[in-house]
């Protein structure tokens, strides 16, 4: 499988002065074919990433010389990237590819295609990276994975670079021995995550100050002459806070993601209507500055990564109004009701709780009738590998125990 991980570079002047060069060539590129591929479409012509990525390279050392200093790479690979964003469009996963801006997700990409090898290639050693005809630049930490490094791509944010690594690495690795047992979890606005166990995490604290700082410098660009000196500078502390509180999110999301994987094998989880609840005005703010699909992405693949399974139950589920005692429904129970107690058997519940043993409940059921009878009425992506054990009666104990 492939395993991305982004690391903060150290270039130096003339360092960064190659990734500025080669991220303009690439921007230049990718805008040049968009053009190219207009015109051909609307001549009656089919276009193709191929044939613009040779057409580019006849035309090249003639009509745009200044190219040649960024090497072959960041062309190429812009164009691809263009095919890509076609390929998306046509399946109706994208819009219709758009011309890059200057200063908008400024980036380059190297390939380790599988004729590379020494000067070409992309390699590490240590924390050091060696991008092609630039050479060997210094990271802030080595890279985390083992494995045949497919590409690199360098990248600005808040005027810092970065570089994502792909590597190819085995199915399953790092695999903890204490994961083990079963979990549902309940994603909420009130705490981020609520465990079946009863356990609950809360978002990190410096987040909300952060947000207010966030709104303050807001209004301190709005104030400033458009256009002026001093407007750029907050807008750089603008960029440089988003960058911060997109680290702090992420740090987030992946301490818990990370956890929830090493410690359990099952995971069951809500699928969430998210657009549905975007409309309620008090939930939407929260929800959308917790990512729950990015949360969901990286539990479903570091589960896949470390062999635990994720299942992701229907949202019309009633998981916050069944009582998870006697499986009855309360359809009289309200949003703000943090606790509540069970109008036909008297259990007193904890809202968050009582929702994380449902789902639990739902998606070991689910899995469990998958095996049998092919899926019943469960949402799943075909990332997770289902059916997640095989049917054996000592698999069903095990949840048993825990439900
Ligand atoms: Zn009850």
């Amino acid at each position: 499988m492939l395993s991305v991980h982004q690391i903060a570079l150290d270039p130096n002047n003339k360092q960064r002065t190659f990734f500025a060069k080669s991220a303009g060539t690439a921007r230049f590129s990718y805008n040049w074919a968009l053009a190219r591929w207009k015109e051909q479409y609307t001549a009656g012509n089919k276009p193709s990433e191929v044939s613009l990525r040779r057409e580019l390279n006849a035309i090249k050392k003639e009509e745009y010389p200044w190219m040649l200093e960024a090497g072959k790479c960041a062309p190429q690979q812009a164009i691809k990237n263009l095919g890509t964003a076609f390929n998306r469009f046509f399946k109706k996963q994208g819009g219709y590819p758009k011309f890059k801006k200057k200063g908008e997700h400024d980036s380059f990409r190297c390939d380790n295609g599988p004729a590379k090898k020494g000067a070409d290639a992309v390699q590490i050693k240590g924390r050091k990276i060696k991008i092609p005809r630039l050479g060997w630049v210094r990271m802030r930490e080595p890279l985390r994975f083992q494995g045949q490094i497919k590409s690199a791509t360098v990248s600005l944010r808040a005027n810092r670079w970065y570089v994502s690594v792909t590597v190819e690495t085995s199915e399953i690795m790092n695999l903890p021995s204490k994961n083990q047992g079963a979990v549902g979890i309940d994603l909420g606005s009130h705490h981020l995550a609520t465990l079946s166990t009863g356990k609950k995490f809360e978002a990190p604290k410096p987040y909300k100050a952060l947000l207010s700082k966030l709104k303050r410098i807001q209004r301190h660009v709005s104030r400033k002459k458009k256009g002026s000196a001093n407007r750029k500078k907050e807008v750089f502390k603008l960029q440089k806070l988003h960058a911060r509180i997109a680290d702090l999110r992420s740090e987030c999301l992946h301490q818990l993601s990370c956890k929830f994987t090493n410690d359990f094998h099952f995971i069951g989880l809500e699928d969430l209507n998210v657009k549905g609840m975007m409309s309620n005005h008090c939930l939407a703010r929260a929800i959308a500055d917790l990512g729950f699909y990015e949360f969901r992405r990286q539990l479903e693949y570091k589960g896949k990564r470390k062999g635990s399974e994720v299942v992701v139950i229907n949202r019309w589920f009633p998981s916050s109004k069944k009582c998870s005692a006697c499986k009855k429904v309360n359809n009289d129970l309200q949003l703000f009701e943090r606790t509540w107690e069970c109008p036909n058997c008297g259990v007193t519940h904890d809202r968050d709780i009582n929702a994380a043993i449902n789902i639990l409940e739902e998606a070991a059921s689910s899995a469990v009738s998958a095996c049998g009878e092919g899926s019943a009425g469960f949402v799943h992506t075909d990332k997770v590998k289902l059916p997640f054990v095989k049917q054996e009666p000592n698999n069903k104990s095990h949840y048993a125990q825990v439900l």
